[in-house]
């Protein structure tokens, strides 16, 4: 009921306290300071989002939350405590793990994302959906993003935590991501309520262009204008920020994103052999495809003449083929 859903939140918000103290203030968080100074995270960030460490042993925050007279059970419910497996007690869910709150619509604590120092597996750690948190609804940094979302009428698409963070001292403030699932219909729902714009700023390796490409409709449907912010293969935002600058990132990427359409076509050329015959002509009909799907005759006769321009095709037969592309998708 309420009163658990309450109960859990101030938990959550006590934890995040908790391992935030341990991040800044003790010996203990030190390593854990060090990881994320070597990666570019600043203090203002780690204060800001709160960041914090959960130290490697069993049960300091299943000891602390006890002494606070706390309900372990519901503890274990909310996703912070894990059952000891004879069932004698709980112990900690997040054990030397860099701490990632993730916070509600109202800017309250729900759940809790954590990291690990360095590398291995799982490098995430999310809680499980319980009855404050559930994934295809929440996005990260959405409390934080509204206003500037509203502002700007336009959302910008990250995949990871750290995206969103270091994006956000380069100055994009309207940046939010899902967590460890797809974006889907529900989350594109919630931000076509504020903006009228999204920008997807995926991982520039396979997994985030393919996600990229998924993600586009889903936030059409949603009623959203879609572009993609390109980031240089293999790079995500975060190592972007980090190499290049925040100027960069912002002048290079988040202030030149390309048209939706822009972005499928690239796509599908980065599948064909453009310096053979059979490959040209191949990129060329499922060019022509993807052009033909959309709605406005005006948008279809840019593509078209771009297409035919950059192939030295003659914008007739192209404009043939895409209609009879459209008749067969009526
Ligand atoms: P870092 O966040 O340290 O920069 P990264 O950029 O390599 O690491 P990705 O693998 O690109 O991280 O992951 C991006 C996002 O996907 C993460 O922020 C997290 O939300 C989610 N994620 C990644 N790995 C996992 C996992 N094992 N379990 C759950 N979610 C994950
Ligand atoms: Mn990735
Ligand atoms: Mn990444
Ligand atoms: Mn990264």
């Amino acid at each position: 009921g309420d009163i658990e859903r309450d109960t859990l939140i101030g938990a959550h918000e006590l934890a995040a306290k908790l391992y935030h103290y341990l991040l800044m203030n003790t010996t203990h968080g030190q390593p854990a300071l060090q990881y994320l100074r070597s990666r570019g995270v600043t203090d203002k960030q780690i204060d800001h989002y709160m960041i914090g460490y959960a130290p490697p042993e069993w049960d300091t925050l299943a000891r602390f939350l006890e002494k606070r007279e706390y309900n372990l059970a519901l503890m274990e419910k909310g996703g912070l405590l894990i059952a000891k497996q004879d069932r004698s007690g709980y112990i900690d869910r997040f054990r030397d793990r860099v701490m990632f709150p993730i916070w509600n619509r109202d800017g309250k604590v729900i759940a809790m994302a954590g990291r690990m120092l360095g590398e291995g597996q799982p490098k995430y750690l999310n809680s499980p959906e319980t009855m404050l948190f559930n994934k295809s609804r929440n996005l990260y940094n959405f409390h934080h993003a509204r206003v500037s979302m509203r502002k700007s009428r336009r959302v910008v698409l990250f995949e990871g935590y750290m995206d969103v963070i270091k994006a956000w001292s380069a100055g994009v403030e309207n940046g939010v991501a899902s967590m460890g699932t797809a974006l889907t219909d529900e989350h594109a729902a919630i931000l076509g309520r504020n903006v009228e714009e999204a920008v997807l700023c995926y991982d520039g390796d396979n997994a985030g262009q393919a996600a990229a490409l998924k993600t586009i409709p889903i936030l059409e449907r949603a009623g959203m204008r879609v572009q993609v912010a390109m980031l240089p293969k293999g790079m995500d935002p975060d190592e972007f920020i980090e190499q290049n600058g925040p100027q960069a990132f912002m002048r290079e990427t988040i202030e030149h994103p390309v048209s939706a359409t822009k972005f499928r076509l690239l796509y599908a050329k980065k599948n064909h052999i453009l310096l053979e015959e059979e490959g040209q002509k191949d990129y060329l009909l499922e060019a022509v495809g993807i052009i033909a799907a959309l709605d406005s005759p005006t948008e279809r006769e840019f593509y078209l003449k771009e297409l035919s321009r950059e192939f030295d095709m003659s914008l007739d037969s192209l404009k043939q083929d895409a209609f009879e592309r459209r008749q067969q998708l009526q």
